[in-house]
């Protein structure tokens, strides 16, 4: 009996899991319909983007990657691609509401459906898809010409993202712009261990950066030929010709209705990776609420939910459902331009030619095509 996979989502969860099942499922399941639906058309190399704000670092054609090739080698029928945004679920009918581009809705209906949503900025920073793919590289254009033309950049948010965009600027424009981090805490970094906090900043501080500690930014006004004036939490302003407010991760979750969701918004899972107290839909990467938000726990949660997912397809029953560990060692690289970095492997700092060595040279931006053809993740094969 033919089956149909319903994919919500164009990020690497969601495009490894729709190519695993038509490579590795079909031969075993003639019949299997594959839909993939995502917001653009592109898939966004969102890991690469800290240096590719920077115009002239790395080519759109790099960056963004056309989604619907990378499956076009396989069987006709077997695979259909929607461009448009999941926006209401009906557990009990066992479909999805999208609304299509080109204004039409569809309502698909699925077999099993796999939630991929990913998450977003929670503010309208294009390091993340907004939307089309239109929207997104007009948004990733302006904010390219804004850098150029700016003298002064601040940036708001000391996680990963925000060292990284600033380490980017710096390695780039040196002390012709300047640049400045505002740190809500006593260090950046503040996920990981003091020490690699303290890396960071130092890199940064040589790098002629301005650091602001224990500051948030309470307002935004946006002030004519002098750009933005922020309000800051200690009663200073500051003024800047682009403002990057870099914190705040909210998964997206609008279509899923409320009693499927923790109080942060995310998609609750049991351990198998499958939406709490439902037989036949599974949320994987950002969206869910299992760990940390970021593209290689999103790697790993992909490659154990496709078991899973095949073995409900072939109606092997629950027992044969395998439990997904999250990962217990903490395992990052924050890059500080091309050059130096710092992280955390495990409880121990990482080297900063290290962390240049796998990461900084490209940030992976390699990896992008071999994904959208199916071929791998970042780390792992599909
Ligand atoms: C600037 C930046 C740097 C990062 N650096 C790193 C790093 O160095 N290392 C690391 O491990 N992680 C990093 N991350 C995190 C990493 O990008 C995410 O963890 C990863 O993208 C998650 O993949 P995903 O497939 O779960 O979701 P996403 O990448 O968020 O993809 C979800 C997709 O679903 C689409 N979508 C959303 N809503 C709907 C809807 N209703 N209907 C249809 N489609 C929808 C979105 O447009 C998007 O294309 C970084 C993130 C950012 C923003």
């Amino acid at each position: 009996m033919s089956k149909t996979v319903v994919v919500l989502g164009g990020g690497i969860a969601g495009i490894a899991t729709a190519h695993k099942l038509l490579k590795h499922t079909l031969p075993k399941l003639p019949g299997l319909k594959v839909v993939l639906v995502s917001a653009s058309t592109h898939f966004y190399f969102n890991i690469a983007a800290v240096r590719g704000l920077i115009p002239g670092e790395i080519p759109d054609e790099s960056l963004f990657q056309a989604i619907e090739p990378g499956f076009a080698k396989y069987p006709k029928g077997s695979f259909e691609f929607v461009v448009g945004t999941a926006t209401a679920l009906d557990l009990a009918g066992n479909a999805v509401q999208v609304s299509a581009a080109g204004g039409q809705d569809r309502t698909l209906v699925y077999d099993q459906l796999v939630i991929a949503t990913g998450s977003s900025l929670a503010n309208d920073v294009p390091f993340k898809t907004l939307g089309s793919y239109d929207e997104t590289i007009q948004a990733w254009h302006k904010l390219q010409d804004q850098i150029k033309a700016a003298k002064s950049i601040v940036v708001a948010g000391a996680g990963p993202t925000g060292v990284e965009t600033i380490g980017e600027l710096a390695n780039k424009y040196g002390t012709s712009k300047k640049l400045t981090l505002v740190i809500d805490g006593e260090v950046a970094l503040p996920a990981l261990l003091p020490s690699v906090g303290k890396a960071a900043e130092s890199e940064l501080k040589k790098m002629k950066v301005e650091l602001l500690h224990k500051v948030r930014v309470t307002g935004v006004e946006d002030a004519g030929s002098e750009g933005t004036k922020l309000s800051l939490s200690d009663g200073k302003t500051l003024t800047a010709d682009v403002f990057l407010p870099l914190y705040g991760v909210r998964p997206n979750t609008g279509f899923v209705p409320a009693h499927l969701l923790d109080a942060a918004g995310s998609v609750k899972v049991d351990k198998t990776l499958r939406v709490e107290g439902q037989t036949n839909v599974w949320a994987v990467g950002d969206v869910n609420n299992v760990e940390l938000k970021v593209a290689m726990r999103a790697e790993s949660q992909t490659v154990h939910l496709f078991p899973n997912l095949e073995a409900a397809l072939l109606g092997k029953g629950d027992a044969a459902l395998a439990e997904y560990k999250p990962s217990a060692q903490m395992m990052m690289f924050v890059t500080i331009g091309k050059k130096k970095g710092t992280g955390q492997i495990g409880t121990f700092k990482a080297f900063s030619f290290l962390v240049s060595y796998m990461k900084g040279r490209t940030l992976f931006v390699e990896k992008a095509p071999p994904l959208v053809a199916g071929k791998s993740m970042i780390r792992a094969a599909i």
